[in-house]
């Protein structure tokens, strides 16, 4: 779709989201028509006052009486004023528009404002659910900064764009209701007001076109930034034992100054709209009151229709500059937009198909069967695997790395979809289950521990959301964690991470282990769960393991020999094939690659 064709249909469905809120709207947009009725009342109260006043001034000048008779036409009332309380109680009069606008001005902003704030949670609550739904393939391909970039910072801009919208809302009622008092007041005059209105318009577009496009510019630049922070951040270890601060310094600066770049353009386009804008207004403004005036002295206009004419100029002259900027920053919104609906539109996981079936009472079999799949088209991960891992069984994943033991495990509880072939569980093909029940019943170890900026506890109880303490406690007894948590101050208490107590990789490893263990899975996948833990660590979890492995059926990437011998069987993965598999014994006597990498892992 091309760029301007997408910003406008993203603009439909950001006002879809208004119209959610249309109740709302609409009695905001009530009470917008209200203040614009005080308004205008005050200054036909206020034009009102100014001629009788000045006629009053003429017949006391010329020694007359003390007496005005006005008569109002559209409300077909004569008015006769015979002293200065008479004046008073007419300034009276209208003060008690300006008053009334004091408190539909509450209301205004209120219910204008929920509306936006309810819009913005319902996009940061939508593109969270996106997030989660997503597929690995899309992370794969995505940098989380820029995932994150949508949440915070285009968010942040739609959310200055409904405060626009509303604005655009609000303003333009207005500057109806006054072009429709000025109409009524005068229409010669009000066509002198419109006169610059085309001249408005091509401003706007031809300056909302640039600022769109530096706008989209500086959204990208955010993202490349958040992204940037966010790799360096994680990565400051690596930055600080290279000493490479001056080249990412450079690196960051660079960005630094392409954000500031093109916001100064964006400046400059703003910086010379404004006046622009400023003159055209002005220019109105000043034909107004040089044709009032001649009319006046003509004798062809009253005081009174002077007046008000001149007073709602003014007052149509601030919602008129105000539409102006809007424009400016609806502009920058809507490519927030394009860039929202981006993510919300990206393709999600492969749901289950209809008639899906939930897996209950699960003995635990895996069956791969011709099992062919590849991360990207003609780059096969995986070529044509075929085992099978029966109920409470172990079964060990060794081989070269990059050969496709991980992508094995990711596969069984269908974190990428399987070219050809079929994955069964429990004899059934895993993609006319459930995904949800499938992955219940598995508990998955990743290389890499992750642990959640959360207590010991709430971490270990991730595993299964319902685990009393007794159970917690537990299930890190099991994983041999218990020791080292009843050590720290707080123990169970103490929290992870950030501003936490720092755990060693071992032990966060066993909190892993723990979290798994308690979550009971009937299939364990463990990928080189122990391949980073010092020799005393991983004798405790050996243990652990063990146990934990007996009643299960597991399948582990693993490293050690010892693992690997207490295997039930060993599956050999080179190159994305299943090149051997057997038990150790008749592996070693075979001779082939198995062989080959214990002879080179396993000298001693
Ligand atoms: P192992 O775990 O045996 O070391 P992997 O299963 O991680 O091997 O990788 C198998 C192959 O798939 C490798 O060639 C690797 O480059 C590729 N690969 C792994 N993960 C991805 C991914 N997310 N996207 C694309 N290719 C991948
Ligand atoms: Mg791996």
């Amino acid at each position: 779709m091309a760029s301007e064709e997408k910003k406008k249909s993203a603009g439909y469905r950001l006002a879809r989201y208004f119209l959610q809120y249309k109740y709302r709207l609409l009695g905001g947009m009530t009470t917008t028509a209200i203040l614009g009725g005080l308004d205008v009342a005050a200054v036909t109260g206020i034009s009102h006052l100014v001629d009788i006043l000045s006629e009053i001034a003429t017949i006391m000048r010329n020694g007359g009486e003390f007496v005005v008779e006005k008569h109002i036409d559209y409300v077909d009332y004569t008015l006769r004023i015979t002293s200065f309380r008479d004046i008073a109680l007419f300034v009276g009069v209208i003060f008690i528009a300006v008053f009334g606008k004091a408190i539909f001005m509450y209301f205004h902003e209120y219910l204008m404002n929920s509306a936006a704030h309810k819009i913005l949670m319902r996009l940061r609550l939508e593109l969270f659910d996106k997030i989660l739904v997503l597929p690995m393939k899309y992370y794969d391909r995505e940098k989380t900064g820029g995932v994150m970039s949508r949440i915070t910072n285009d968010v942040v801009n739609i959310e200055q764009s409904t405060a626009s919208s509303i604005s655009l809302i609000k303003n333009g009622l207005q500057v109806i209701i006054f072009i429709a008092a000025m109409l009524l007041t005068s229409w010669t005059l009000t066509l002198f007001v419109l006169v610059v209105f085309p001249a408005f318009a091509v401003l706007l577009r031809v300056y909302g076109r640039r600022i769109r496009s530096i706008s989209r510019r500086i959204s990208l630049n955010v993202a490349d930034i958040t992204a940037f922070l966010q790799e360096k951040i994680n990565a400051i270890t690596i930055i600080k034992s290279f000493t490479r601060e001056r080249d990412e310094r450079e690196r960051f600066r660079e960005m630094a100054y392409e954000n500031y770049k093109y916001s100064m353009k964006n400046v400059r386009q703003v910086a010379t709209l404004k006046p622009m804008n400023e003159t055209l207004g002005s220019l109105s403004m000043v034909l107004v009151i040089l044709f009032a005036s001649y009319y006046f002295v003509q004798g062809e206009m009253t005081m009174d229709v002077m007046t008000r004419f001149i007073l709602l100029v003014l007052l149509a002259y601030q919602p008129i500059r105000t539409l102006g900027k809007i424009h400016a920053t609806m502009q920058k919104a809507l490519a927030s937009a394009v860039r929202i609906f981006e993510l919300l539109d990206a393709e999600t996981e492969r749901r289950d198909r209809p008639g899906a079936i939930k897996l209950a009472d699960v003995k635990g079999e895996i069956e791969f069967r011709n099992v062919s799949f590849a991360y990207e088209p003609g780059k096969p991960a995986l070529r044509n695997v075929s085992f099978r891992v029966p109920p409470g069984k172990t079964f060990a994943l060794v081989g070269p790395s990059g050969g496709g033991k991980t992508t094995t495990i990711k596969l069984i509880p269908r974190f990428y979809e399987i070219d050809e072939g079929a994955i069964l569980v429990d004899g059934k093909d895993a993609r006319e289950v459930e995904i949800s029940s499938l992955r219940e019943h598995i508990g998955m170890v990743t290389q890499e521990t992750i642990l959640f900026a959360d207590t010991v506890f709430e971490n270990l109880r991730y595993g299964k959301l319902d685990a009393t303490r007794e159970e917690v406690v537990e299930a890190a007894k099991a994983a041999n964690a218990h020791r080292f948590i009843s050590e720290i101050s707080k123990g169970y208490d103490a929290f992870i991470g950030e501003r936490g107590v720092q755990l060693s990789g071992g032990q966060r490893q066993r909190v892993a282990i723990a979290r798994a263990i308690l979550r009971d899975p009937k299939i364990l996948l463990l990928d080189e769960a122990t391949s980073a833990l010092d020799s005393e660590s991983e004798t405790l979890i050996q243990a652990a393991l063990e146990k934990l492995l007996r009643s299960k059926t597991s399948l582990v990437v693993a490293h050690r020999l010892s693992t690997i011998q207490n295997a039930d069987r060993i599956l050999v993965i080179e190159n994305g094939s299943l090149v051997e598999q057997g038990t150790h014994g008749e592996l070693l006597g075979k001779g082939g690659l198995y062989r080959k990498l214990h002879e080179i892992q396993f000298k001693d």
